[in-house]
């Protein structure tokens, strides 16, 4: 439901907001052993939020501990699937009755405007979990084609506790991404939120429990990455990590892997994403509208943001008029207010980086065309940035935040190189009036994803992640997320003559 609020009214609900505080594990909230404590804050006023419980690995060896003995006993692997599907479609219930509430909560944590959490970010969440949910008493399993001598059952087993470590730009949507499949396929999860944003996935866990998700089943343990995310990622009991983050924090995680029990790791990283317009293109409008939309949607702090504008040079001019055009409809401001489209960055240090990006536009004089402006040590405007070449810095790294840098080409072999030309390979999206064309971009280009005509990221039933270093082992979303949470095992059973003759003697 999409049902957005007034300011006054969603103002109103987070004056009256409690703040979760400790870690859930086993059911229930604790506090880090440790005692510690790190702050969380509205990034938009600098208000202190909560004070939420810094663990440590001991917390995470009591988390996994507990996450092993819920799975090891079966209490909700061994439910029967009907079951389990209806603790999770009413996990799910629970989250509508309380979207505003979480819409909320995310909107206050993370400086993402109101309008995104509610009618995108809570009910995408929701839908996530629903869809996995119903998933569960549909995946048949297979026997082999091995002749009549045997019968083989090749059968998908829970693969155990999972670690989902998560980033802080979609806190809740990142979160349904990793246990909507991991709960499904009848996992123990053990969730660290980004330390900036951990109170709507604490608050979600709440609400597990209480729809029946058993205790130790879903756990929540807070905390830094050295302190929580490195522990988990070198637990011998954990048995698969599914992460989202930086590049560089996913490659330590496969070398925690190999320097621990070899577990699974899926990787979902960063992005670099291009859109790529060919002069035949036939509504420049619409292409305006998208690659704003792609380009400054939650602020550009979005894996798949659309980074870089890759234009044909004749229509160059014209595109960007019209850019510039739609940039006007996206104001910027508090976050709880519906009409702003512009929130905070997630946090002072996160601004800083973006910042260094405008400053490096200007050291390398390229030429800003719209926006560049900063507001309150947190706000950026979005901005664009005409002439960018491919080995500029605003090409080449991911930002993460409203900088959309524009880069000319003349020809279809070079739009397709330049799309290529980073490290990364997330998704893409491709404007042109021609079908050849456009399959020919949607092959060569290499990224998980590539849009047609549109900006997205498909929906429930595609698997997301990505080519090169946006990602390694695995998909989020779709009937193959549910898959990577499994192993697969082959039972062989000798149906012979011989076997038949040696029972009836
Ligand atoms: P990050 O890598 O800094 O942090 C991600 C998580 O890893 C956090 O929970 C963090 O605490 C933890 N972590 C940090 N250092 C760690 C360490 N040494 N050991 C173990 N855990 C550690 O990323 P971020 O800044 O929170 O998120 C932004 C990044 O996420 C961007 O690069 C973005 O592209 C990516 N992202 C990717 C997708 C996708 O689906 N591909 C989706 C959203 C975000």
């Amino acid at each position: 439901m999409n049902d957005l609020l007034t300011a006054a009214e969603y103002a109103a609900i987070a004056k009256m907001m409690s703040f979760p505080e400790n870690a859930f594990i086993n059911g229930s909230f604790r506090p880090a052993t440790s005692g510690k404590t790190f702050e969380t804050v509205n990034p938009a006023t600098g208000e202190v939020l909560a004070k939420v419980a810094a663990c440590d690995a001991a917390d995470v060896d009591f988390a996994v501990a507990k996450a092993k003995e819920a799975f090891d006993d079966g209490r909700w692997h061994l439910q029967s699937p009907a079951d389990r599907k209806a603790v999770l479609l009413g996990f799910a219930k629970l989250l509508e009755q309380n979207r505003h509430e979480l819409a909320v909560l995310e909107s206050l944590d993370s400086g993402k405007p109101i309008r995104e959490c509610q009618t995108v970010d809570v009910p995408d969440t929701i839908h996530t979990i629903r869809w996995h949910a119903e998933l569960i008493d549909k995946i048949y399993d297979n026997t082999a084609p091995v002749g009549s001598n045997a019968l083989t059952l090749v059968v998908r087993e829970p693969i155990g506790v999972v670690g989902c470590v998560l980033p802080w730009n979609f806190p809740l949507l990142m979160l349904a991404w990793k246990i909507g499949p991991a709960l499904a396929a009848g996992c123990s999860v053990i969730v660290k939120p980004a330390e900036q944003t951990s109170l709507t996935t604490l608050r979600v866990a709440e609400l597990a429990h209480e729809a029946g998700v058993p205790a130790g089943v879903f756990n929540v343990v807070t905390g830094s990455g050295k302190d929580v995310g490195e522990p988990i990622g070198l637990h011998n009991d954990v048995a698969m990590v599914s992460f989202t983050g930086s590049t560089a924090t996913g490659r330590k995680f496969l070398r925690y892997a190999a320097d621990s029990n070899l577990k699974r790791v899926v990787l979902e990283c960063g992005g670099k994403n291009p859109a790529v317009v060919l002069d035949d293109a036939e509504d420049l409008d619409l292409v305006a509208e998208q690659v704003v939309n792609g380009a400054f949607w939650n602020m550009g702090e979005n894996c798949s943001a659309t980074s870089r504008l890759i234009v044909h040079e004749s229509i160059k001019e014209e595109l960007l008029e019209r850019v510039g055009a739609y940039m006007r409809e996206w104001k910027m401001g508090d976050p709880l207010d519906p009409e702003n489209r512009v929130g905070a960055l997630v946090s002072i240090a996160h601004f800083e980086k973006v910042k260094s990006y405008l400053d490096q536009a200007n050291a390398e004089e390229l030429s800003v065309m719209y926006g560049g402006e900063t507001d309150k040590g947190i706000f950026v405007e979005p901005t664009v940035v005409a002439d960018v070449g491919r080995d500029s810095r605003l090409f080449q790294e991911e930002i993460f935040g409203p900088i959309l840098s524009v880069t000319t080409f003349n020809s279809l072999s070079e739009a397709i190189s330049l799309a290529n030309d980073t490290p990364y390979g997330l998704a893409a999206s491709v404007y042109t009036g021609s079908l050849r064309k456009a399959i020919k971009l949607s092959r060569d280009i290499r990224a998980g994803t590539v849009t047609v005509n549109c900006f997205g990221e498909g929906d429930a039933t595609t698997p997301f992640g990505g080519y090169k270093e946006s990602g390694f082992g695995g998909r989020d979303k779709s009937i193959f997320a549910h898959d990577q949470y499994t192993e697969l095992k082959t039972i062989w059973i000798d149906v012979s003559d011989r076997s038949v003759d040696e029972t009836v003697r």
